[in-house]
């Protein structure tokens, strides 16, 4: 993962490590979905990642993606993009234009945020609840305890179109009882999507049945 190795072959790379721990796991190959990080990064390593097959991309601004994808859409009509970070209401309505899945959902207000941007763009991107599953004071995210009932009040009340969750471990510990208990927890409510693994951790995260793990720095190099 060395920040000069090219960006396809260290796609390459990680695509063989995702098969590798997809295999170990026992689950079907393809089953896991991943989501290139390219926040920092200009439009050109975007371009390079399209041109080495890879289609599903990650930023967590909503500025910065608004810079760099619209405009590639025409030529790569298989590119998807999720937003993955922290997202203020007031920018609810372009990340709804914007986006193929937001992974971000963590609060009343967004969820009330989202479902008006929704009815007034007439465009329904998937969403993903972030569980703050730590429940570290600093982070985004749903506190463990509030995750259930969060979840029934996004569907129920806000019609929401959740497909699944999110999650950003503690950078300090096993990050795998954090893994299965977001797993859990999607089991209960029979959502099919867990987001969940980074460069750091994405084998223990497909071990506990992440279907989508987000890479940036292993991908696209250090971010300066
Ligand atoms: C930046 C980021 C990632 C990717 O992190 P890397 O360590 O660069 O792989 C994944 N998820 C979220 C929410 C991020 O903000």
């Amino acid at each position: 993962m060395s920040s000069t190795a090219s960006i396809p072959a260290s796609l390459a790379q990680i695509r063989a490590r995702i098969a590798e721990a997809t295999d170990r796991a026992n689950r079907p190959a393809g089953s896991v979905t991943l989501v290139a990080v390219s926040k920092t990064h200009p439009a050109e390593a975007v371009v390079e990642a399209l041109r080495a097959g890879q289609a599903v991309f990650g930023e967590n601004r909503v500025q910065e993606a608004a810079a760099k994808f619209p405009a590639l859409r025409p030529d790569w009509p298989a590119l998807r993009l999720h937003l993955i970070g922290a997202l203020q209401t007031n920018k609810a309505r372009e990340a709804v234009r914007l986006a193929d899945v937001i992974e971000s959902l963590d609060r009343p207000r967004l969820a009330t945020a989202l479902a008006a941007a929704m009815a007034q763009e007439a465009r329904r991107p998937a969403v993903l609840v972030q569980v703050n599953v730590g429940d570290e004071p600093q982070k985004a995210g749903v506190p463990r305890a509030e995750a259930a009932d969060f979840l029934r009040a996004c569907r129920e009340e806000h019609g929401l179109p959740v497909t699944g969750l999110m999650c950003i471990p503690p950078v300090e510990g096993d990050p795998r009882p954090h893994f299965d208990w977001l797993a859990g927890l999607a089991a209960r409510h029979g959502l099919g999507v867990l987001s969940m693994g980074m460069s750091a951790d994405f084998e223990a995260a497909i071990a506990c049945g992440a279907t989508h793990v987000r890479i940036g720095s292993a991908i696209f190099g250090s971010r300066g």
